[in-house]
């Protein structure tokens, strides 16, 4: 079932929104080579402790940590570990709260500075992908039409693989509500787009092969070619004048211009 927002919750969800908006900014002034992906987790948890909030996925389901941390070929759900970050790593980082009662989910993916330029292209592309589908949030257009505007920019345009296997979800007082939101699909299918919808749109873009597997710690979702994949991603409200993007990712670009460590991936959109 569907949850519609009333103006005063989606304000409540900005909030929540900004806060893992600014955790994504304090994690990303704070990665260098060398750190611990445990150490960026503790950080990060501090940070959202420290502003009232509670981490989101710690706790769920089991996950272990703050942050999902996902290196290089990991998709997503990756676990922050005691392994230290190198000069050529991609790392894509998830990170919810929960304030006012409210979820707030967002992500973002890092380059280090030796990253290659084809993965760097990689990211921006997903990057560009979460924008395109954006655009289609829109009162009486479909969850297809979101899911068809990523998977063509990213398959059709560049050849990139869309994972098949996760989603982008309804977000509110629930991590995960209805409706789901796929990364592919066709244009006019699938649930209609009404005013107090909010959603988190999260394309996962491999760049070989769509296929991924699960690793044996029962989290991290792996490209099964072991090729790179990227993921970004907004909670965005379907107003009637088009879509709110609740959280911001300003924030992040703003603390990577100022750490010589990390590539500023840059989109037009
Ligand atoms: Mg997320
Ligand atoms: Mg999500």
């Amino acid at each position: 079932m569907i949850y519609y927002k009333t103006n005063e919750e989606i304000e409540l969800m900005r909030e929540s929104n900004l806060l893992v908006s600014k955790t994504l900014a304090h994690v990303a002034g704070i990665l260098k080579v060398g750190i611990t992906g445990k150490n960026i987790d503790k950080s990060a948890e501090e940070f959202i402790r420290d502003n009232g909030g509670i981490p989101g996925f710690k706790g769920y389901r089991g996950f272990p940590s703050t942050l999902c941390m996902s290196l290089n070929d990991a998709v997503v759900h990756g676990i922050p570990s005691d392994k230290v970050f190198s000069d050529n790593d991609v790392v894509s980082i998830d990170c919810g709260v929960i304030l006012n009662g409210f979820y707030g989910d967002a992500a973002f993916s890092f380059a280090f500075h030796n990253v290659q330029p084809e993965v760097q292209k990689l990211l921006k592309v997903t990057r560009e992908s979460l924008y395109k589908g954006i655009e289609a949030v829109l009162v009486g257009n479909r969850i297809g039409d979101i899911s068809f505007a990523i998977q063509h920019y990213c398959e059709r345009i560049h050849g990139y693989g869309i994972v098949r296997e996760l989603v982008g979800h309804g977000v509110g007082k629930n991590l995960h509500e209805d409706p789901e939101v796929p990364n592919f699909g066709t244009k006019g299918k699938g649930p209609m787009l009404k005013e107090g919808i909010v959603i988190a749109i999260e394309p996962m873009v491999n760049m070989g092969s769509k296929s991924v597997k699960q690793m044996n710690d029962g989290w991290t979702i792996l490209t099964r070619d072991g090729k790179p994949s990227a993921h970004f991603e907004h909670s965005v409200a379907v107003r009637k004048n088009g879509p709110d993007i609740l959280s911001d990712h300003s924030f992040i670009d703003a603390a990577v211009k100022n750490n010589a460590e990390i590539l500023n991936i840059s989109i037009n959109n």
